[in-house]
């Protein structure tokens, strides 16, 4: 998908969100986030991916980010049952909670770009206003149906699908794969 890097790498981060810290299935098996420790080093990780300097994140914090997870995720679910007035009512009151608001900023020797700053001047509460305004950024668009949730048997992973067709289905090649070795023995029996 084409919006601009920052919206792309915001959308990436709510995907990992929610599959990291949101409970159900995943590749065929039952998913059970992390909790203490692992779920505060799993949260500094989905939102600094491949960064050069690690971002501190405190267990407070984490617990907020798993709240939001849940909020993107209904986002996503919405999107999938083919329910954007529903994805985009759920988008406009997570950008509330969130307090997002845009602000210009500079650093790093990057040119002026746009931040979405959320309330209290946390990472947690910049990451929840940064995710529910990269969401709203594709709801916004032509690509609305663009977020989904993964329709292998047994998992409900979240992807947002970034081919040029748009014709994803999955959340990951482990799922196609399973969905497609299924379908061979199938029409083989
Ligand atoms: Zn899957």
């Amino acid at each position: 998908m084409n919006f601009n890097s920052h919206t792309d790498a915001v959308v990436a981060v709510a995907v990992t969100l929610v599959n990291t810290l949101t409970a159900g299935e995943s590749r065929g098996r039952p998913y059970a986030p992390p909790s203490g420790e692992e779920r505060t080093a799993a949260v500094s990780l989905a939102v600094a991916p491949g960064a050069s300097r690690s971002y501190e994140v405190s267990a407070e914090q984490a617990a907020e980010l798993a709240g939001v997870a849940e909020a993107l995720r209904t986002v996503f679910e919405s999107v999938a049952a083919g329910d954007i007035d529903a994805a985009a009512h759920h988008t406009n009151r997570l950008l509330a909670e969130t307090d997002a608001r845009p602000h210009l900023d500079r650093h790093d020797g990057e040119p002026w770009h746009v931040h979405f700053h959320g309330r209290g001047g946390t990472l947690a509460g910049d990451w929840a206003a940064s995710c529910a305004t990269g969401l709203a950024v594709v709801l916004g668009s032509e690509l609305c149906d663009r977020l989904g949730v993964c329709t292998a048997p047994h998992c409900d992973r979240v992807y947002v699908d970034t081919s040029r067709n748009g014709t994803r289905r999955f959340c990951s090649t482990p799922c196609q794969n399973r969905v497609k070795t299924a379908a061979f023995r199938a029409r083989s029996a």
